[in-house]
């Protein structure tokens, strides 16, 4: 009989540790972002003082270019940070990190790149290909 694989506990310590440094990473991002999306100081300051009204005009339309893609991007990491949430909260579960389908384990490169992953790439792979 083989044993079940599962990660040891320095394993899901390490794995832990990832996920609370992608979250640091993640908060860190969002100011930035939310940094971009209030900051609409123009990018170059060498500018004469008489381009200033057209440099704002110009900027206007790009500003809420911009700012709807810092919104989707935060939405996006708004959306990560769940997930590494609730990885963290699976953790503590002994089966963590533990494809449902095969049994094996799921490397946790793969786990902080989709944390919500509950399945290795193989069944992922063969789920979207329709072969379970
Ligand atoms: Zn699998």
């Amino acid at each position: 009989m083989t044993k079940k694989k599962r990660y040891t506990k320095s394993e899901l310590n390490k794995i832990k540790k990832a996920i609370m440094e992608r979250m640091d990473q993640v908060v860190f991002e969002m100011g930035e972002i939310k940094d971009g999306i209030s900051d609409t100081g123009p990018t170059n300051t060498s500018l004469s003082p008489d381009s200033i009204y057209s440099l704002h005009m110009a900027d206007a339309g790009t500003d809420s270019h911009e700012r709807e893609k810092n919104y989707l991007l935060m939405t996006r990491e708004n959306s990560y940070y769940r997930n590494l949430e609730m990885a963290l909260e699976r953790l503590e579960q002994e089966d963590f990190g533990v494809c449902q389908i095969c049994g094996d384990l799921i490397p946790y490169e793969r786990i902080l790149e989709v944390p919500n992953t509950t399945k290795c790439v193989d069944c992922k792979t063969k789920e979207k290909l329709n072969l379970i």
